[in-house]
């Protein structure tokens, strides 16, 4: 889970990152997928954090995360319970369950989400900026 994540979080994205999302798809899920998918994805999205959750009451295989991201202005979470399984001695990414969360929009003398303490117009996080 965590190298998906560091996977889309690259600085600059390139075709070995979306490939390797698509490689840790499980095999009964990848064809519903497409690099193009993957990547549309990842060049409109800024991640700026990753928060695994406990994971009391969930079965050895999944895991709850919270990923935060940015779009334009907007503050989105990507709060998932996922589902792995092994394939070929791999865990393999099969599925989430989604948790909605409302979309924050930032102003420009926000604090960015990303923690650096910077005003959100003065963070590398603003894509305008
Ligand atoms: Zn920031």
């Amino acid at each position: 889970m965590r190298s998906r994540y560091s996977a889309y979080c690259h600085h600059e994205h390139n075709l070995q990152c979306y490939s390797y999302i698509l490689r840790t798809y499980h095999s009964a899920v990848r064809a519903e997928h497409s690099l193009a998918d993957i990547a549309a994805f990842a060049k409109a999205v800024r991640f700026i954090g990753l928060k695994i959750l406990d994971s009391a009451g969930l079965s050895a295989h999944q895991v709850h995360f919270v990923a935060s991201y940015l779009v334009a202005d907007k503050l989105e979470l990507l709060d998932e319970i996922s589902d792995f399984a092994l394939e070929h001695g791999q865990w393999m990414y099969c599925s989430g369950v989604l948790t909605e969360h409302p979309v924050v929009r930032l102003s420009r003398n926000d604090a960015c989400p990303c923690g650096s303490g910077v005003k959100f117009k003065k963070c590398q996080h603003n894509q305008a900026g």
